[in-house]
């Protein structure tokens, strides 16, 4: 049972295992596939999503196994919330890495996924899987450039 705004004035680390699958708000946008310069300074999102993601469902169909199956799926820990620069800005992770509120969308906050996924903050409905886009394509599908400058 989780406790009501568990996730105010709490450090990162301080979270349980519980809570902070909780703070996930199942957006899919660690989920796009991304292209990454070799130095690391730009990277690349795509509309193109992971093989495993159920983009009408808007979730991961092997969650359980998800790093097992796709060594390069992001999975998110207080470490990384507070360094990798291009997390998705909207990360919950990431927002209570820089000390900033979630937002009145976020399903813990909104109560459901619903204003997410109507104020088009998911992936829900907008990709296209990766199974049908072959590498040598995926460049004339880049959606946003995050760059370290
Ligand atoms: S971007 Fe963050 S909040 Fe969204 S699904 Fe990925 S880990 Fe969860
Ligand atoms: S394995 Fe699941 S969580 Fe990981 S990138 Fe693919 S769909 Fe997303």
């Amino acid at each position: 049972m989780l406790e009501k705004e568990f996730w105010k004035n709490k450090s990162l680390d301080a979270f349980t295992h519980e809570e902070w699958e909780a703070l996930c708000d199942g957006c899919g946008l660690c989920c796009l596939i991304k292209i990454m310069d070799e130095g690391g300074e730009e990277v690349f999102y795509t509309d193109v999503v992971c093989r495993y993601h159920d983009s009408q469902e808007c979730r991961c169909t092997v969650y359980g196994e998800r790093t097992k199956l796709v060594p390069t799926c992001l999975v998110v820990t207080p470490d990384i919330a507070d360094s990798v620069e291009w997390i998705p800005e909207t990360c919950a992770y990431r927002l209570l890495a820089e000390g900033k509120p979630l937002p009145a969308w976020h399903p813990l906050v909104a109560g459901s996924t619903e204003l997410m996924h109507s104020r088009g903050n998911s992936v829900k409905g907008r990709v296209i899987s990766e199974v049908r886009i072959p590498e040598s394509r995926l460049e004339e599908h880049i959606i946003f450039i995050w760059n370290e400058a």
